[in-house]
């Protein structure tokens, strides 16, 4: 991508009012525009950040038999009020709407309901069970508090699996199955050596739930980390039964601050029976297939990545998740940086490649702010050598290195 035909600049100042870290240096960077509190939207270089994420997601996902699918965000009260969460006093977060018709429809902020009941058209049998779909899609919440930009969006985009099973056995197995996806989903998006799972409260359907939590200052959540267990225990739960069931020890914990980027839930028979979904078994015995809830932030992680490794000068992507693998930076109109961004755009590297006619030092500057991987920088002295200057974005060393050279490191 040419950069001077990206509509977005940097600038000096995020918003005064802006006080997350993550959203101030996207703003400043050019990643996100703030509609309003708690509302961001998602420009050119941001939403490429949020593709790589999903389709890190959708690969993990699709790995462990998931059914991608997407579902309406307009959700019909009727199938609320049959599972109580309906009402504003038992979920205070609803935005709802009227139809013209007078008849009250609610903004999606979550999915259990209308899937099951979706799924009651196309379930009939034990032979149709086990299933997972999930989608990656535009959730709603009425945040109380909207101040930790993307980590808390009123809008925000949220992959959410279902799991439908026949018996608890079926459905432990997967759960196990899911909790590894997870763990491959953060480490492949950066940040795995600081997501912990997370002992969490499952409310009235079983002993716990889990969260994966990441440590940050910022995040909202207080837990109680195993170091060499690399396992963690939510306040909510962090009593003397909740430590017994876990198997954790008092004196092995640290308490530390993280931001929640995803959670598995078992969810007993609630919703589907809530619905009246059934399937039946071989003896033509009807049941209620047991469910579990998989969520993970999307937006949210893109905010925790953020959060943990951008510094002063900037943001820090990890390589999977880079908008572009490559800031070419010619600090001269020339053939030479014309040339290598063909090649490399023919090899598949994705690259973006700062051609607009500005100073060195304010194309430096808006480099240190994008954070991409590498640095490839073009100018007179590198011309006159036959060579380009090459930069990881965390070295301090930069080095020349040959056209041939250039394509060998950055395509492998
Ligand atoms: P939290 O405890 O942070 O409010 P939650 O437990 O209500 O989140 P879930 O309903 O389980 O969250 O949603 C699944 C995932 O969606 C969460 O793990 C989190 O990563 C993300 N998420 C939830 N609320 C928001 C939000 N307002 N903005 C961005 N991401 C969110
Ligand atoms: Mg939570």
């Amino acid at each position: 991508m040419y950069q001077s035909k990206l509509f977005t600049k940097t600038r000096k100042e995020a918003p005064s009012e802006e006080v997350a870290k993550n959203a101030s240096l996207l703003i400043r960077a050019g990643y996100i525009h703030k509609q309003m509190s708690g509302v961001y939207e998602f420009l050119p270089l941001g939403l490429r950040v949020i593709n790589k994420i999903s389709n890190i997601v959708r690969e993990e996902m699709n790995k462990i038999g998931g059914l991608e699918l997407k579902m309406t965000v307009l959700q019909d009260s009727e199938h609320w009020q049959k599972s109580g969460r309906w009402d504003d006093s038992v979920v205070d977060n609803w935005f709802k709407s009227k139809l013209s018709s007078g008849a009250e429809v609610g903004l999606a902020n979550t999915h259990e309901e209308a899937l099951s009941s979706l799924l009651k058209q196309y379930i009939d049998s034990y032979k149709d069970l086990p299933i997972y779909p999930y989608q990656i899609q535009v959730k709603f919440r009425n945040e109380l508090r909207a101040k930790s930009g993307i980590l808390r969006g009123r809008e925000f985009l949220m992959k959410d699996m279902y799991s439908f099973s026949r018996n608890q056995e079926e459905h432990d197995a997967f759960y196990e199955t899911a909790k590894e996806a997870y763990k491959r989903v953060f480490t492949r998006a950066g940040i795995g050596d600081r997501t912990f799972l997370t002992f969490a409260s499952g409310g009235s359907f079983s002993k716990f739930s889990h969260e994966f939590q990441t440590l940050t200052d910022s995040g909202e959540d207080t837990i109680y980390l195993d170091k060499k267990k690399k396992l963690a225990i939510n306040k909510e739960v962090y009593n003397d039964e909740g430590l017994q069931e876990s198997g954790l020890n008092k004196d092995d914990l640290e308490e530390v601050r993280a931001i929640e980027v995803g959670n598995i839930f078992p969810l007993g028979t609630k919703y589907a029976e809530a619905v009246g979904l059934k399937f039946k078994d071989e003896k033509g015995q009807s049941h209620t297939p047991i469910m579990g809830s998989y969520g993970i932030g999307v937006s949210r992680l893109m905010g925790a990545v953020v959060e943990v490794l951008a510094t002063d000068k900037g943001l820090v992507w990890p390589e999977n998740i880079a908008p572009f693998k490559v800031h070419l930076i010619s600090l001269k109109q020339n053939e030479e940086a014309e040339k290598i961004y063909q090649q490399l755009q023919e090899a598949g590297v994705e690259v973006l490649y700062d051609d607009r006619d500005l100073s060195a030092g304010e194309k430096f500057n808006d480099a240190d702010l994008i954070g991409l991987p590498y640095r490839v920088v073009i100018s007179e002295k590198t011309i006159k050598e036959g060579k380009f200057e090459l930069k990881k974005l965390q070295e301090d060393e930069a080095n020349l290195v040959s056209e041939a050279e250039i394509l060998k490191i950055l395509t492998s």
